[in-house]
């Protein structure tokens, strides 16, 4: 232990205390740390992750730093239990969690939650027996003992089944050798997860931009001082190669880096091209890892031995023991938005952890968000641009579909250009995308005969039908049913009909026309990501000719065989009042289409709407991004919309409407009277039931130097007390308004 402990707690300065005193910040929703007594002997520093006593429950908790609070007479307190055998959080870390707490106005206890949550890997992993070669040789040599002998001498610990089948002899043949004295058995430090990955393995030739832009990147690394590089590269320029080279000069460091993706779960072609470029995988951090992965995975980051972590936004909360470098891969992503306890967007808070950490951050991207463009232009962020294609690659020749002009036949949705289009992909023994970002079959269902809708029980929404399940589900809280075959107002038989396509509807049109072809149904719902994994893999390998897939399939993912995309409805999301939608809509489009023609074949880009004049329509079929993000700045400047203002939202919730709309109305009376803010509100929330929870908003806007959360807190202390079912949630820097 340090001796740092003695001097942060005023040992020194009261010597014959009875203990000390230390604050701890428990993963609870608490706003400050605790103070709990340190027992006699207990070695701890700020920090150290330890076990406390919280009422009945013995809880984890960290060592927080000292702040001047009043007096408590250490008689009165609890103690520490113990102190688990674990580095300590480091000081950039703690702040950081401070800063995010701060921020996002969420209590301290929450946001350390976020990186304590494995418990299991507080204590070390235990060791693994192992067997060592000695002088001793046995009485009768057999080939088989040789050749065991043989593989072991290179005076390294083997595992009993490690050495066996390294040997190819069984493990009995072990077994007989050490009963003997020709092993002796030790404890070894268990195996990494992943191996460590090698700067120099594989080392791509760069072209020239790509090269200079590397440069760019190598001489920030090499710094080691906080700075924010923007890679803004079309989809296919190298932007990936690009930022490998920073992540070989941070190894070369003998730093750590973290890599964060949107889809970690869906992108097992990312990690296999991190293999190929470094010998290594990078350890995995997402939701779906198994629990003993996840407890090695937490405890190697920490102790230092997983150099390279590729994760989810949750990735950002693990405690690193040397991290000098985060890659933000599609940093526009709204993925990267957390809704939920903690409300954060880990594209911003890695910033924040980079400069509190004093080390560079990459935020990359084919359409960077327009908050990093205007970061970019006015100097925040150094931007880095890769305009072109690497190698034979062109952009695929993109092209709207006036839906007017080209109308679907009755009752389907797909034009006769875009099935006109597919059909010549197939018969070359190309492929073809068609984008949906709708699962399920139909978006609504009613009753042809009294025009009944079918409507979730729990929330304001219609029920989505899925006809490979016989369902129709709610996507807001998983409520679901069996497609029933009467209406249950009116009782009619066989009359209930469709509205509106989902990927399942347009799979089906698909079949229509292209009966020969394998035709693929990609949506979240329908498989697991294992089974998502496979697919992909499958569609990349050629083994099907028409891919039917909502917003997963936009991706990262790399089908060289896919010459047409077609999206279905160009349309969809752009009139939703939300101040990002068209941002939003250029970005996935752009994505999709950019999944076409990453070799050298020619491709084309397919866009169904019914808007063809619209300025996102027009950006994307013209190639020319640059007047659309000229535009949408200055949309955002003119009605002084992020980054030149700034929004948070409150959302309000109870059982009943009345509860909700009085809580609401209740803030909005509270709110202080600033200049440059504003609260607009309180209204029913568009999603106006979730869950059986009635829901108001309340959105304020200020400029962009106004102090927000002063303003939230003030707002909320002097609003109505949170009583009975009411909740209150607080979303700095919104990204969504239903
Ligand atoms: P982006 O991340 O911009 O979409 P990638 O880095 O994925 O682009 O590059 C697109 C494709 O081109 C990948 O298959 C990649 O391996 C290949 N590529 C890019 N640059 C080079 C290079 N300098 N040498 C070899 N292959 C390259
Ligand atoms: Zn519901």
């Amino acid at each position: 232990m340090t001796g740092d402990s003695i001097d942060l707690f005023g040992d020194k300065a009261c010597p014959e205390a009875p203990g000390r005193v230390v604050p701890v910040l428990v993963p609870m929703p608490a706003d400050k740390a605790y103070s709990y007594r340190v027992p006699d002997g207990m070695a701890i520093q700020p920090g150290s992750i330890v076990q406390v006593p919280l009422g009945p429950r013995q809880v984890a908790g960290v060592v927080w730093d000292t702040t001047d609070g009043p007096a408590v007479d250490p008689k009165k307190l609890k103690s520490i239990t113990q102190v688990f055998d674990c580095p300590p959080l480091s000081q950039d870390m703690r702040a950081f969690l401070d800063w995010v707490a701060a921020y996002t106005l969420s209590p301290p206890g929450l946001v350390a939650r976020m990186a304590l949550r494995v418990p299991a890997a507080f204590d070390p992993e235990p060791m693994v027996e192992g067997l060592r070669l000695t002088d001793r040789r046995p009485d009768r040599m057999t080939p088989a003992r040789t050749r065991v002998v043989e593989t072991a001498a290179d005076g390294l610990f083997w595992t009993r089944s490690g050495l066996a089948h390294a040997a190819g002899v069984s493990t009995s043949v072990v077994e007989g050798l050490r009963s003997q004295g020709v092993f002796e058995t030790a404890f070894m430090p268990p195996p990494p997860v992943v191996a460590a990955p090698d700067a120099d393995y594989a080392v791509t030739e760069l072209e020239e931009i790509q090269r200079e832009a590397a440069d760019t990147l190598i001489a920030s690394a090499a710094q080691k001082t906080f700075s924010v590089s923007l890679i803004d590269g079309v989809t296919g320029s190298g932007k990936t190669e690009v930022y490998f080279e920073a992540i070989a000069e941070t190894l070369r460091q003998g730093r750590q880096v973290l890599i964060l993706l949107p889809e970690i779960a869906l992108t097992a072609a990312f990690l296999d091209r991190f293999e190929k470029r470094f010998g290594a995988k990078p350890a995995e951090w997402h939701s779906d890892l198994a629990p003993r992965t996840r407890e090695k995975v937490w405890r190697q980051v920490t102790e230092g031995g997983v150099r390279v972590v590729a994760g989810a936004r949750s990735a950002l909360f693990l405690p690193f023991e040397d991290l000098g470098l985060i890659i933000v891969d599609e940093e526009h992503d709204p993925a990267y938005k957390q809704e939920d306890r903690v409300f954060y967007n880990a594209r911003d808070m890695a910033v924040v952890r980079a400069r509190l950490g004093d080390f560079p951050v990459v935020l990359v991207s084919a359409t960077p968000s327009v908050e990093s463009r205007v970061n970019g232009e006015v100097g925040r962020y150094r931007p880095i641009h890769l305009r072109t294609r690497f190698g034979a690659a062109a952009m695929p020749d993109l092209g709207l579909i006036d839906m007017r002009r080209h109308p679907p036949e009755r009752g389907g949705f797909l034009s006769p250009v875009l099935l006109s289009a597919i059909g010549k992909a197939v018969e070359k023994g190309e492929q073809a995308l068609l984008f949906l970002n709708r699962r399920g079959y139909a978006p609504l269902t009613l009753c042809r005969v009294c025009g009944h809708r079918f409507q979730c029980p729990n929330c304001s929404s219609w029920l989505v039908e899925h006809r490979f399940r016989n369902q129709i589900q709610c996507h807001h809280c998983g409520y679901a049913e069996r497609t029933p075959e009467a209406c249950p107002e009116c009782g009619t038989f066989d009359h209930l009909v469709a509205c509106g396509p989902g990927v399942e509807r347009i799979a089906e049109e698909v079949d229509r026309h292209f009966p020969q072809a394998r035709t693929i149904v990609l949506s979240s719902d329908l498989m697991g990501v294992k089974r998502l994994r496979l697919e992909l893999e499958a569609i990349a390998k050629g083994e099907a000719d028409i891919v039917v897939g909502t917003q997963l399939v936009a991706k990262g993912h790399n089908f060289p065989m896919m010459t047409c995309v077609g999206i279905v409805d160009a349309d969809i999301g752009l009139a939703n009042g939300d101040p990002r939608a068209a941002e939003r809509t250029f970005q996935l489009l752009s994505q999709v289409t950019g999944r076409a023609g990453r070799t050298g074949l020619k491709s084309r880009g397919l866009l169904q709407t019914y808007q063809p004049q619209h300025p996102v329509m027009q950006a994307i079929v013209s190639g020319d991004a640059e007047a659309f993000y000229e535009r949408e700045i200055g949309e955002r400047e003119r009605a002084v919309l992020p980054p030149f203002g700034r929004l948070a939202s409150v959302i309000v919730s109870a059982d009943t409407r009345t509860d909700a709309e009085t809580h609401a109305r209740g803030l909005r009376q509270a709110a202080p009277q600033v200049s440059g803010i504003t609260v607009l509100g309180p209204a029913e929330a568009a999603l106006a039931v979730v869950r059986g929870r009635h829901r108001f908003r309340l959105l304020v806007h200020g400029r962009r130097n106004s102090d927000m959360q002063a303003f939230m807190r003030a707002m909320i202390a002097a609003g109505p007390k949170v009583r009975g079912s009411v909740s209150v949630q607080l979303d700095i820097d919104p990204q969504s308004f239903l």
